[in-house]
């Protein structure tokens, strides 16, 4: 689904971010990237994403090349990044197509019901708790139907109940769309309790140091 192939980035300022980076994430499977501070691990995820470009290699989602942000992909920040002007509803459907115009109300509300959120549609960002908003955050990802969800530390800034509530609708949401998943995370319990496969990054330049298969029994089977 995902085919990541020798992909470098180096930043203008020199920084070697990532060097002949290759990784295959087949459909549905779920990868958790790991490593130290400034391996890459973001850039990464914005190649993939298409916010950045690459210096060397190639991004394609199933058979695709990507070089700018397409609907097939989507990233979740560490933040929720919610627009404070919009209501819950409509940041949800903040990132559909106009061409989805009809189904949109169906849609959103189906969003915030696989985040547990349905009776919030009407209320402001800022009246949300910060598990609230990234569970928002979620659900706008969701919407867009992407084939590959990335994710960048999306608990981190939450409390440890808070945390282990959003990976349980993380594993449902997997169970029912079953997107192909690649989740940046410093939490190793995190990466074993979600992931099929681990990937240790090393910096300077970033790459793969080791990859580890998960065979422990999945709490979503
Ligand atoms: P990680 O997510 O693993 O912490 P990053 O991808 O953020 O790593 O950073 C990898 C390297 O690239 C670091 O050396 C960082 O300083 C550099 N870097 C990241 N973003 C930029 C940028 N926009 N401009 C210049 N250098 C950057
Ligand atoms: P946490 O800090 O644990 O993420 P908060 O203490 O911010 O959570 O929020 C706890 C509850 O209070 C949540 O259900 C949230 O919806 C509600 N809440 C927080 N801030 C506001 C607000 N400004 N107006 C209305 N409800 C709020």
């Amino acid at each position: 689904m995902l085919a990541i192939e020798n992909l470098s980035k180096t930043y203008p300022n020199g920084a070697h971010a990532l060097e002949r980076f290759s990784l295959n994430v087949d459909r549905g499977e779920i990868v958790a990237v790991i490593g130290g501070s400034g391996c890459g691990k973001s850039t990464l995820l914005r190649l993939i994403a298409g916010l950045e470009t690459a210096s060397q290699g190639t991004v394609t989602v199933a058979g695709q090349p990507i070089r700018a942000p397409h609907p097939l992909v989507n990233l979740i920040f560490q933040e929720p990044r919610l627009l404070p002007w919009l209501t819950v509803a409509e940041n949800v459907g903040f990132g559909l197509a106009d061409a989805e115009i009809d189904a949109r109300g169906e849609l959103i509300e189906g969003g915030l019901r696989r985040v547990g959120l349905s009776d919030y549609a009407n209320r402001w960002p800022k009246e949300l708790s910060g598990g609230q908003a990234q569970r928002v955050a979620i659900a706008r990802a969701l919407v867009t139907r992407p084939q590959v969800l990335l994710l960048d530390e999306p608990f981190s800034a939450l409390d440890a109940f808070t945390r282990a509530d959003l990976q349980d609708h993380l594993l449902e949401i997997w169970a029912t769309a079953r997107p192909t998943m690649l989740l940046v995370t410093h939490d190793i319990d995190e990466a074993l309790v979600l992931a099929d496969r681990v990937v240790v990054m090393q910096p300077w330049p970033g790459r793969i140091l080791r990859t580890i298969d998960i065979d422990l029994p999945r709490r979503r089977d």
